[in-house]
């Protein structure tokens, strides 16, 4: 017996209507706000995430799954979806078709990490990026973007936290502002975060760990020390959210766990979702487009798990049934399942949703499988009906039947089925 491996998940049918739902949507909402989807490879050289993301990082240090291939390449399983694009966007010259690009992602992502609810080594993201702006409506829609998708879906109880991290100008005055409140208590912060203090002091207010938390609650305001720009850029932001409709919270900790987040960062949580409560996270990246190779190209956008909505969803709702045949054909003798075999291939082709026995059991166990299907009619076609040249159409709610001759079944029940 083999199973999956640890921190991985088969989906199952029970599962995936949810999946196809939350696909669609995004399909739908990510075009109406003029997105393009773009599919990159599940595997990028080592070096792109460790460039994009940063080496003092939870996904480079801990979680990566590198390995090298036959011809002695460092490769990595995608942990995150931006920097693919990114490199993508370069590498293709998008940039040159358009001056702001706005392009989407689905697909698996593989971080190790503990699996435990709502975070597995293999997930799903579904993201945006949006290339090309540095004006904050951008950001606003892209937050915008975010929230009327879930709306759509029905996620309710979703709250918006945001923050502004600065920029290269800003950032040092920000950072040494934190070292200072923060040394005092070094030595009973965590390793990580020790080890952070000095280059990425930022990235310890990221540290999830609980004996660290307590001293993260009067941390100086970073809104105190952004520059006038990021300032400005910020108080415009939550000025197009407010006029939105959205509403959000400031949350001076979100300073996400990536290297390359500037200005602009968010969250949106969910208290359905236990621990690991992010359901969707993003923020503005304007220097990393330049910092692998392309020309200077602010972005923003975000990326949701799609397991963890689908936790929410699943919550939400009773299990979506899984869809049945609308038709089950129901043969009694060997010639009439063969004839039944062709009707099936014929109906189908017509767009009838169906399905036939294929267990010789008696007309009783046939009905039964209809019934576990719920499906909405029975075809009943015996040695009788074979001979009359008919076939009885049974609709399993009320039991109702009618003769429908062969020579006009196709057309029958694409209007009686279709007309449901
Ligand atoms: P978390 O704080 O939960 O670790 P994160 O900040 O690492 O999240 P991002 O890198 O911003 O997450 O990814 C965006 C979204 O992808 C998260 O909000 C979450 O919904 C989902 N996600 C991230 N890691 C996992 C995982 N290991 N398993 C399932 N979903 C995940
Ligand atoms: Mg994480």
């Amino acid at each position: 017996m083999f199973s999956n491996p640890r921190g991985t998940k088969d989906i199952l049918p029970d599962e995936i209507g949810y999946w196809h739902r939350i696909e669609k949507v995004a399909h739908q909402v990510f075009s109406a706000y003029n997105y393009q989807e773009l599919r990159t490879p599940i595997f990028e050289s080592t070096q792109l995430f460790e460039r994009s993301i940063g080496n003092q990082t939870d996904i480079v240090e801990k979680e990566m799954y590198t390995f090298l291939d036959k011809g002695n390449r460092s490769l990595t399983l995608r942990p995150e979806g931006t920097a693919p694009v990114v490199r993508s966007y370069i590498q293709n010259g998008l940039h040159k078709q358009q001056q702001v690009s706005k392009l989407y992602y689905c697909g698996p992502m593989f971080r190790y990490e503990r699996p435990q609810a709502g975070r597995y080594r293999q997930f799903h993201q579904i993201g945006v990026e949006c290339l090309g702006s540095a004006l904050p409506f951008a950001d606003a829609e892209t937050i915008a973007l975010g929230v009327h998708l879930f709306d759509e879906l029905g996620l309710s109880d979703l709250s918006v936290n945001i923050n502004s991290v600065g920029c290269s100008v800003c950032r040092p005055v920000i950072e040494e502002r934190l070292k200072q409140y923060l040394s005092s208590n070094l030595s009973a912060l965590c390793e990580d975060c020790n080890a952070r203090f000095e280059s990425r002091p930022l990235r310890i207010l990221d540290c999830k760990k609980p004996q660290c938390q307590p001293y993260f609650s009067a941390i100086p305001n970073i809104r105190d020390s952004l520059c006038q720009a990021c300032n400005d850029h910020f108080s415009s932001l939550l000025e197009y959210l407010a006029e939105l409709g959205i509403e959000f919270n400031i949350n001076p900790r979100l300073v996400r766990g990536l290297d390359y987040y500037s200005r602009t960062t968010f969250e949106i949580i969910s208290d359905k979702l236990g621990a690991q409560n992010a359901i969707c996270g993003g923020g503005r990246y304007d220097t990393l487009v330049e910092k692998l190779g392309g020309p200077a190209t602010p972005a923003v956008g975000f990326a949701f798990g799609v397991e963890r909505a689908v936790i929410i969803l699943r919550e939400l709702e009773d299990a979506l049934q899984t869809k049945a045949p609308n038709l089950f054909i129901a043969p009694l003798g060997e010639n009439q399942r063969t004839k039944s075999f062709y009707i099936l291939n014929e109906l189908r082709r017509a767009g009838i949703q169906c399905e036939m026995d294929y267990t010789s059991g008696s007309l009783k166990a046939q009905l039964k499988q209809a019934n576990r299907y719920r499906s909405e009619y029975t075809l009943i076609f015996g040695e009788e009906e074979a001979q009359r040249e008919v076939a009885i159409l049974k609709k399993m709610i009320n039991g109702d039947q009618v003769e429908v001759p062969l020579d006009q079944l196709v057309d029958y029940l694409v209007k009686t089925i279709n007309q449901q």
